[in-house]
């Protein structure tokens, strides 16, 4: 295993160690000099400080924001030289891979090539996103009205102006790009709020798409905590939207905070989402990717597939498949080579996930497998399935965001559609079946922003994403994505 030391003597690895924040085109310290640490998961070891942001800062950041917003810098320049500057950025950011890859895996606790596939699907977004600058039109309408006379009538689409983000610790490279891509498309000035469990990697992005063009203060990093920083942030009277993508719990506080200026507000939430396997599925692809859609980045994705309901004919082989696939799975540091599941974020986090093991099984949950942290450096839990829980257990209920499988036997899809809806989520779903119909019928029937046939964590950047019920408001990627950030102005003249 490399060190982080190791890892920082690398050539061409930036971004470890002391940071500073990045407003207007400068790395500045926090207005009160206090720091957060910065741990590497793995090991539970210090590996640089970010500036603990407040107020102040985020007051300094919204006004360079609003600044270069007002000015025109950004908004006004064509849309073929936006085009330009984010596909330079993109290929900045591919000559980068490595680097950034190293850096999020460090600070994340994510595989290496987890982690280097991440950079790689926010190159994509980028320049998915640097096409549509140029594509950025309204539309003309006859006026229909005959009472109101004659006019030539059209929309402008115009960019709703600074945007907040405030980013989760998963997967944070690919949650900024998601929002900033979009925005820098539409023309936006951005103020980025990373977790502040994983504060490096938007500071260099913010350094490279500067690199590439994008005037200084258009992109602004202020790192800190969320009740802080955050809160501060998606209060803030000069700033005209926030996309948040986290909790549930934070999301509704956001809401809340937003309402004092009305901001638009776009929130990508948690999820308990649902595997559906009925008994004519092709179980050998089933349950090896239901083992990947739990124990993927130790189940800290917002997508992960954390119920699954199994027809009961096939229940207890799919439990013996299961429960072999998530014991040969090798747990351990995420720059062995060897590892197949790293470390939970925190130890806050590993509190929380082994609290959830140990409530499922004293709410009468079977433990098949797993339950117990691994080792006592870092923050890792071995892959854990719990069966034949209560329907309305903790387990079956709440987001557990770790490396934990509920498994509950069904007889019927009328029974099945009923309990998989049966949550206050409604992010991701899959279904297992040879039936075609069997497989459209659930389809329509669940209640998700995602839904996948004899699949699991398919997305791509040309479609929306993003949850029904609680687990979210609008859609990230996509035409919806870039839509977020416009706003339509109608207007009429007289003939
Ligand atoms: P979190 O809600 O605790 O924090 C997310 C961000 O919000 C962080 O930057 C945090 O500092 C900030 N924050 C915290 N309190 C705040 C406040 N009062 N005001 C403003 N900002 C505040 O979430 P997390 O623990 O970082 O991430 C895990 C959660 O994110 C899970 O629920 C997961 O499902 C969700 N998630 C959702 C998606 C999605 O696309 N739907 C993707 C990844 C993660």
């Amino acid at each position: 295993m490399q060190t982080a030391t190791q890892l920082k003597s690398k050539p061409g690895f930036v971004g470890a160690g002391d940071q500073l924040m990045y407003i207007d085109g400068q790395r500045v310290a926090a207005v009160s000099g206090k720091t957060i640490k910065v741990i590497d998961p793995a090991t539970g070891e210090q590996i640089g400080t970010a500036p603990a942001g407040e107020k102040a800062d985020v007051d300094r950041a919204v006004a360079v924001a609003r600044r270069t917003f007002d000015t025109g810098v950004w908004r006004n320049m064509p849309g073929a030289a936006r085009q330009a500057i984010l596909w330079k950025a993109s290929d900045l950011f591919a000559a980068e891979t490595e680097s950034l890859a190293r850096l999020e895996a460090l600070n994340a606790g994510q595989l290496l090539p987890v982690a280097q596939m991440m950079v790689m699907g926010a190159i994509e977004m980028l320049r998915y996103y640097a096409g549509w600058a140029t594509k950025i039109h309204g539309q003309t309408a006859e006026v229909s009205s005959p009472m109101m006379g004659q006019f030539h009538a059209y929309t402008l689409r115009e960019p709703i102006g600074v945007a907040a983000m405030i980013v989760p610790w998963n997967f944070p490279i690919v949650l900024a790009m998601s929002k900033l891509a979009a925005a820098l498309a539409a023309g936006c000035s951005c103020i980025v709020k990373p977790s502040e469990e994983t504060p490096l990697s938007a500071l260099r992005m913010a350094e490279i798409f500067e690199q590439a063009g994008v005037p200084k203060g258009v992109i602004n990093v202020v790192t800190g905590y969320g009740d802080t920083a955050g809160a501060a942030l998606a209060a803030h009277p000069q700033v005209d939207k926030v996309a948040f993508t986290g909790s549930g719990e934070v999301g509704k506080l956001i809401v809340k905070a937003a309402a004092g200026n009305l901001k638009k507000v776009t929130l990508e939430l948690g999820g308990k989402s649902p595997v559906i396997i009925f008994d004519d599925a092709d179980l050998a692809k089933a349950i090896p990717s239901t083992a990947q859609g739990i124990f993927f980045h130790s189940g800290q994705v917002c997508m992960a597939g954390s119920r699954v309901y199994v027809q009961r004919g096939v229940f207890d082989q799919v439990m013996q498949g299961l429960a072999a696939a998530a014991e040969s799975l090798k747990v351990g540091p995420n720059f062995d080579p060897s590892t197949q599941v790293g470390p939970l974020i925190s130890d806050k986090q590993l509190k929380r996930v082994l609290g959830y093991i140990e409530s499922g099984i004293a709410e009468g949950a079977q433990l098949i497998t797993g339950g117990k942290r691994v080792g006592d450096r870092g923050f890792f839990i071995e892959p854990t399935i719990l069966a034949n829980p209560k329907p309305d257990a903790k387990i079956v209920k709440e987001e557990i965001f770790g490396p934990v499988l509920t498994a509950i036997p069904f007889d019927t899809l009328e029974e099945v559609a009923a309990a998989a809806n049966d949550t206050t989520y409604g992010l991701a779903c899959a279904v297992w079946t040879r039936d075609i119909s069997k497989a459209h019928l659930m389809a329509k029937r669940l209640q998700n922003g995602f839904v996948w046939i004899n699949c699991q964590f398919v997305s791509d950047v040309s479609l929306p994403g993003g949850g029904f019920k609680q687990s979210g408001w609008g859609r990230e990627l996509g035409h919806e994505g870039l839509d977020a950030y416009l706003q339509s102005k109608s207007v009429f003249t007289a003939l």
